[in-house]
């Protein structure tokens, strides 16, 4: 007989996963390796050492391990919060007429509001260990800033943290949080650092972009004696850490037999869409079972669906390591008008490869739509989604439409990646209707790709 299946299936502390997965290990073509931006040479762990934490360098480098453990002051600190639930949206379900059957994985319920603290929690362990006395980092809406500076409160650790002006200015009530948890907040582009001097100089008036903070956060860190850069997104380790999200979500649809047709996730650097889609990647890769996996973007920072295959910049001020992603140019920054994050012009190597292979197909959405998804999400199934989940929403709520039409039971499974109390601004904008859809043209793109570095892409 088929088991009723409850509103909310969760998964006993006991039942959380003590491995991270690496779908790196499964894949046939490995994503291109991180080089460097002064003659174009694969970076090797000594000359990564300097920039990042020793130990995350190792599961940046490592395309084989395909289980890692998680360290034990982790697993402790993630029973916290975890395991979350993966919802039936039954409600959501009633109100679309859909025969389709949705259900999503609820990350927002920590007082960061995202997945994000899933990687900063594993990130300042390895920092701790390594006995060093802070770390730097960008923050584009915030999140991932909550984040860490709630990591590195729990193990003792400085926290430097460069917020994306803009953000700064429309998010004062984030900063609050962050200097709670004891970390120094910095709008980008600053006076504080070199490169955001030059950054300045050059765009007068800039409101600043992920890949400015980047510059500045990791020129701090270098300047720094016994500080180190950590970043919250983009690099394969932090797709590694996300992948708790993924294997608790295996395991309760595992528990009633739930086998999943769509799964949907939202794409900024791709961490969220990595570790919620990985054990299912896993099996596609290892040819044991077949998903539809769509990864869902932003139309005014169409990294999938208009950038370009190749090595880039990972920051505005062109100083990182080159990644070989689908990227827009690191000089793409998108419209001042455009509320939803999401913001970075590039994406994961892990996901650009796995995206060029064809194991998972994008798409972009414009943001009035992910409005109002958001807000009929928000009035069914009662919680305030983030805008960058919604743009998941927006895309489940499609293909249970489509189910609509065709009459399929189709099961669809998305990843609610947090909640949306800091984002009220942006909702502000959508009740104003004061929201506009900026879509960049062809040549703001064509412009930006023209500054894509010569290393990588001869
Ligand atoms: C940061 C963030 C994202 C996007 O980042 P990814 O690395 O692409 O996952 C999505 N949703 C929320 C709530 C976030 O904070």
């Amino acid at each position: 007989m088929e088991k009723k299946i409850p509103y909310k299936i969760y998964l006993g502390e006991d039942e959380i996963p003590t491995q991270w997965y690496n779908m790196r290990a499964d894949m046939k073509t490995k994503p291109a390796p991180l080089i460097s931006p002064a003659d174009g040479h694969a970076l090797t762990l000594e000359e990564m050492n300097p920039i990042f934490c020793e130990e995350l360098n190792k599961q940046e480098l490592d395309n084989d391990t395909a289980y890692f453990d998680i360290p034990a002051p982790v697993l402790e600190f993630y029973k916290m919060y975890r395991p979350s639930p993966l919802v039936r949206a039954y409600f959501l379900e009633k109100a679309l007429g859909t025969p389709a059957k949705i259900y999503y994985k609820f990350e927002g319920n920590n007082t960061s509001g995202s997945h994000k603290l899933n990687s900063s929690i594993a990130q300042a362990y390895y920092a701790k260990a390594q006995g060093l006395k802070g770390v730097t980092t960008e923050t584009g809406a915030g999140q991932w800033g909550t984040a860490l500076s709630m990591a590195c409160a729990y193990f003792g650790l400085d926290c430097k943290v460069y917020m994306v002006k803009v953000s700064y200015e429309q998010k004062p009530f984030r900063r609050e949080v962050m200097r709670t948890y004891g970390a120094t907040v910095t709008p980008s582009p600053s006076q504080t650092t070199e490169v955001g001097r030059k950054i300045l100089a050059d765009h007068p008036g800039t409101t600043g972009s992920l890949g400015c903070a980047i510059s500045e956060a990791v020129e701090a860190a270098v300047s720094t004696p016994g500080y180190r850069y950590v970043l919250g997104s983009v690099l394969n380790q932090v797709v590694l850490h996300q992948s708790i999200i993924g294997l608790e979500t295996q395991a309760a649809l595992r528990k009633y037999d739930i086998k999943p047709d769509i799964l949907i996730g939202c794409a900024g650097g791709g961490s969220n869409l990595g570790g919620f889609a990985a054990p299912f990647f896993g099996e596609i890769l290892r040819g044991e079972a077949n998903y539809k996996i769509i990864g869902v973007e932003p139309a005014s920072c169409p990294s999938f669906t208009r950038g370009t295959f190749a090595y880039d910049f990972c920051d505005t001020g062109m100083i990182c390591p080159l990644a070989k992603m689908y990227t827009l140019g690191s000089q793409f920054i998108p419209s001042a008008n455009h509320a939803g994050g999401l913001r970075f012009h590039g994406i994961s190597p892990t996901l650009a490869q796995l995206y060029h292979d064809g194991l998972f197909e994008a798409r972009a959405v414009e943001q009035t739509a992910v409005f109002e998804a958001a807000e009929q999400f928000a009035r069914t199934e009662g919680i305030l989604p983030a805008p960058e989940s919604s743009h998941a929403i927006r895309v489940a709520i499609d293909e249970a439409l489509k189910c609509k039409e065709t009459g399929e039971e189709k099961t669809i499974v998305f990843n609610l990646t947090g909640t949306g109390y800091f984002d009220l601004y942006a909702y502000q904008q959508f009740n104003d209707k004061t929201m506009s859809d900026v879509i960049p043209s062809d040549e703001a793109i064509a412009d930006s790709l023209k500054k894509l570095p010569k290393f990588g892409n001869e």
